[in-house]
């Protein structure tokens, strides 16, 4: 660790067009609790509403403050279903490029378009607001890229926030129409892009957090499994519990099908799941902060 501070000392004295520091730089999740509020005040971010859009422009800014560099890949799904040609983009920040060794940090933007838990059939017609499912692990990896600024990673680290992991109407545990932007980052990536590992977090601001080894996560990568959740007990988060519970289908799975060795960090206990009510007051920093320092430790130490 000390070696580490010592390093990143050095990497600030050149870094003359960023903010200084007046301490260490840690996680701040105050900071990361305002970006989930601020994406949430956009409004839903489902495909094709005035949310979406603005959030392209809010998230790529963000991005850019601290990045190396930053990349948008515009794409198209066309929905069979209701004939339908839905635009979809997904965000790269790149932080040393140069490294051949990278690990990839990932998140879904997107919010879902139909509330379908709602116990009232009228409102499982409405876009939900995506506080936790969408905005919370947005904001932790916008806050963890101002960390990455501020202390420059020996490997390379790419934060890529995926566009339309929830677009799927889910009939019949039909999926192809889920992990849209996932699924055209493998397609672009598969046989160029061998990160060392990902990490994907997924509905982590929930202010009664619990999370557990995800199975297919487990199953197929229990060594980055055994390094988070170490990770977590030596920082004393107790929030990671080391025993798997669910098998999810999430972003990771299309990516883990391209061979990136990915695992998935999620909290499937949350009661306002895909519906109207997954609204910032159900998060908190707290819960925010405890992930975020996981996942740079995890970054740093690797
Ligand atoms: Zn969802």
């Amino acid at each position: 660790m000390h070696r580490l501070i010592l390093a990143s000392a050095l990497s600030l004295i050149t870094l003359c067009d960023h903010p200084k520091l007046s301490g260490p730089p840690t996680f701040d999740g105050g900071r990361a609790y305002d970006l989930l509020v601020q994406q949430c005040d956009l409004g839903p971010r489902n495909p094709g509403s005035a949310g979406h859009r603005a959030a392209i422009d809010f998230l790529s800014s963000e991005l850019k403050k601290w990045a190396d560099s930053v990349e948008t890949d515009a794409f198209t799904y066309r929905d069979a279903k209701v004939d339908t040609v839905v635009a979809l983009t997904n965000i790269k920040g790149v932080f040393n490029a140069r490294a051949t060794e990278r690990i990839l940090l990932c998140a879904h933007w997107d919010t879902r378009p139909y509330a379908d838990q709602e116990t009232d059939p009228k409102k499982r017609t409405q876009p939900i607001p995506g506080a936790n499912d969408g905005a919370s692990g947005v904001a932790v990896l916008l806050e963890v890229a101002r960390v990455l600024r501020q202390i420059p990673p020996v490997k390379g680290v790419d934060i890529v926030l995926f566009d339309g992991e929830d677009y799927g109407r889910g009939l019949n545990g039909d999926v192809s129409d889920y992990f849209l932007g996932a699924r055209r980052f493998a397609a672009v990536s598969k046989g160029k892009y061998a990160p060392r590992m990902g990490i994907l977090l997924d509905m982590i601001g929930d202010k009664d957090l619990t999370i557990y080894h995800e199975g297919n996560s487990n199953r197929t990568y229990p060594d980055h499994v055994a390094r988070v959740w170490q990770a977590a007990a030596t920082l004393g988060y107790k929030q990671f519990i080391p025993q798997q519970k669910y098998f999810i289908q999430d972003d990771h799975i299309p990516l883990m099908e391209a061979g990136i060795p990915i695992i998935d960090l999620i909290d499937f206990d949350y009661p306002p799941w895909h519906t109207t009510g997954d609204t910032p007051d159900k998060c908190s920093a707290q819960s925010l902060k405890a992930v975020g320092d996981v996942v740079l430790k995890v970054v740093y130490e690797l």
